[in-house]
């Protein structure tokens, strides 16, 4: 099994004996088939960059982001 920390340790990667990704941060444990992992990094990403962007300049934060 491999595992991956991040510095912060709240977040952590596991690969599984059964070839999924066990992602877990803080309380939550997510399993993930491989290439559905990178799609849901990628979306998390782009929702990031997306809040983040209409953040910027506005006193209130937006509800909610889809992508
Ligand atoms: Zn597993």
């Amino acid at each position: 099994m491999e595992e991956a920390m991040h510095g912060d340790t709240r977040s952590k990667l596991v690969l599984c004996e059964c070839g999924k990704f066990h992602f877990t941060y803080r309380s939550m444990t997510l399993h993930f088939e491989r290439q559905e992992f990178f799609a849901f990094v990628d979306s998390v990403a782009r929702l990031g960059t997306l809040v983040k962007d209409s953040a910027n300049g506005t006193a209130h934060h937006p509800a909610a982001v889809q992508n």
